[in-house]
């Protein structure tokens, strides 16, 4: 399919994938070196800007992270999306990992909805198939799972029931923005009974030179990791398949320690980094 030559206003959501900047799609890629605006969160690769935005484009880092005041406001990334598209802009909106997952691409598309501006959303890779390829952890494997399911555990009405048919199901579970709440969980799923061949693995900073894996069985897991701070961002995946890190892991640990690829956010303000 060919890009649409008449550029003018229109805005790009797209997904930058989890890390790595080659797991950037060519479509993004296409994209990015026609922006005039390119509006980033924080977890999305600075490679990918350096080395394949377009020189001249103007890039606006309006990055989220959970507990930080520094963060961007929804309504002032919806807001300058549609201002920048009023103005004629080509606008990407490049967000990490997939448009669409744990994302808050909804209130982005309701406001260029209301002001009938064109939009397309592009996919990307999301944490959850990074994490699992780089970690050597085939999410679905024959045998050990039949699904897979994409959660946050940032659930405060999740009742005992919940985690009860969380500790039963064989579905392989993979956990975004989990991280802080780790301990807790995995104390109420082997407090629901969940099964001792099932194992936890944990991605720090997934795809990227930084990566961390520690895996292991769900009941060893707390007494191994007792005091571990985990580097941002992470992924969790529980299950039979988590097991299978240790045969199929093909990436080198990062033994460096707990460096951070992606930088913590450190202003709300709309940012010119390149002039
Ligand atoms: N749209 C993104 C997810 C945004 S929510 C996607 O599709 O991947 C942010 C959460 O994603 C983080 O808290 C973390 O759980 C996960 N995440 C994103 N990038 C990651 C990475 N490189 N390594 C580990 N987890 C990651």
């Amino acid at each position: 399919m060919s890009l649409p030559t008449n550029h003018i206003g229109k805005v790009i959501l797209a997904g930058a994938g989890p890390g790595d900047p080659e797991l950037l799609t060519v479509k993004t890629l296409r994209y990015l070196q026609r922006a005039d605006v390119i509006v980033v969160d924080r977890l999305v690769s600075p490679d990918i800007l350096q080395y394949y935005a377009r020189r001249e484009a103007l890039v606006v880092p309006v990055g989220k992270q959970g507990g930080n005041t520094g963060s961007t406001p929804q309504s002032a990334i919806s807001e300058l999306l549609v201002r920048y598209a009023l103005e004629g802009k080509l606008v990407v909106r490049l967000k990490g990992g997939d448009v669409s997952i744990f994302s808050n691409v909804l209130d982005e598309l309701q406001a260029l909805v209301r002001h009938q501006i064109p939009y397309e959303l592009v996919p990307g890779v999301t944490a959850a198939l990074g994490a699992a390829a780089y970690a050597g952890i085939p999410l679905t494997a024959r045998g050990y799972a039949t699904s897979v399911r994409f959660l946050t555990n940032y659930h405060e009405d999740a009742v005992d029931a919940d985690y009860r048919e969380l500790a039963r199901t064989n579905d392989t579970l993979v956990f975004y923005m989990g991280s802080a709440s780790l301990d807790t969980l995995i104390e109420k799923l082997l407090r629901q009974g969940i099964a001792a061949d099932k194992w936890v693995a944990v991605i720090e900073q997934a795809t990227t030179p930084m990566q961390r894996v520690s895996a292991w069985p769900i009941d060893a897991f707390l007494p191994a990791m007792a005091g571990v701070r985990y580097a941002s961002p992470t992924l969790i995946i529980i299950g039979k398949v988590a097991s299978l890190h240790q045969e199929f892991k093909w990436l080198p640990q990062n033994e460096s320690g707990r460096d951070l690829y992606f930088k913590p956010v450190t202003k709300n303000k709309e940012q010119e980094v390149r002039a």
